[in-house]
């Protein structure tokens, strides 16, 4: 037993040290990602669910890192939270968004506000607000073609500064959604004191909303919330007809999905708004 017990420790051990290189190898490719200019943002439609038309734009993180192909937000950004470069990468994303939304008015594209993700980690950042000011300065583009995304779980961490870092963002003209709606800390409190215009369904609520009588409860429960609250919703993760026309029903005003588009490079994505 004492002899198995130890092989054990040892493979444990093994297995330890090939997570912990892969872990600093990870970070240390990450370090250098943004200077190689190895970050991409890809386009996702959010559109009306009657017209379909297309009424904004998600904004969503790539990195093309070398060897590894395009690599999904999951498997990085919880790192570039943990060692605070999501505050440069965050600043570059929102730069870009900005950039391309201008490049897109110019190529005489219907203009549509694009929403741009913000982690907790980016979001206690002092910085952020001058640098919000200073992208919208220096790119030209109207706040009001811009919006962010906040979950729920990054709201609730920070009483009185979030507060006040939302009223100025939501002063300068920017929209907020909050995002991931219903997975989080749920205080339905601060719908009221936060200064949001939307929010966002989590695709958890979504995915079985045919077969589940509880996410069809659930999303009737979050639009009476939000009608009487005169917040927009937003459907995410809408895959099917049936589930499009069950959101419809409900009074779901806009979705997003694969149903619509999946997220893509700027070109192809810049078709859904020609
Ligand atoms: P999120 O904000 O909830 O974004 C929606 C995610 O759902 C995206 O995953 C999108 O590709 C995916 N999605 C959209 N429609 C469908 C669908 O019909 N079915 C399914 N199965 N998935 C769908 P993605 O792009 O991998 O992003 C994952 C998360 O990474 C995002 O979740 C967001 O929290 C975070 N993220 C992405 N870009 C940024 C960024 O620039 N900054 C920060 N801070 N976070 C970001
Ligand atoms: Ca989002
Ligand atoms: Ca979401
Ligand atoms: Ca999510």
């Amino acid at each position: 037993a004492k002899a198995s017990g130890r092989n054990n420790y040892q493979f444990f051990a093994e297995n330890m040290n090939v997570a912990a290189a892969r872990h600093f190898e990870l970070e240390t490719s990450l370090r250098g990602a943004l200077e190689r200019g190895e970050f991409t943002l890809f386009y996702q439609p959010i559109v009306c669910t009657r017209d379909r038309r297309v009424h904004g734009m998600e904004v969503l993180l790539r990195w093309r890192r070398p060897g590894h192909g395009l690599v999904a937000p999951d498997d990085f950004i919880p790192m570039l939270e943990e060692n605070g470069l999501i505050v440069a990468v965050g600043e570059w994303v929102i730069r870009t968004a900005c950039e391309q939304a201008m490049a897109w008015q110019r190529a005489g594209l219907a203009p549509v506000p694009l929403a741009v993700n913000l982690s907790a980690r980016q979001f206690m950042h002092r910085g952020l607000i001058d640098a919000i000011r200073r992208t919208l300065d220096e790119t030209g583009l109207a706040p009001s073609m811009l919006e962010f995304e906040i979950t729920e779980t990054a709201l609730m961490q920070h009483g009185r500064q979030t507060l006040e870092t939302l009223a100025q963002i939501s002063n300068m003209g920017i929209r907020l959604s909050i995002d991931d709606f219903g997975t989080g800390y749920s205080s339905l409190a601060y719908l009221k004191r936060f200064p949001v215009h939307k929010i966002k369904i989590d695709r958890a609520f979504v995915r079985d909303l045919e077969s589940s009588s509880e996410d069809r409860a659930i999303v009737a429960a979050i639009m009476a919330l939000a009608g009487s609250l005169q917040l927009t919703v937003v459907a995410e993760g809408v895959e099917t007809q049936a589930q499009l026309a069950l959101l419809r029903e409900h009074g779901c005003a806009l979705a997003q999905g694969y149903l619509f588009a999946k997220p893509d490079e700027a070109g192809r994505a810049a078709q859904m708004l020609a």
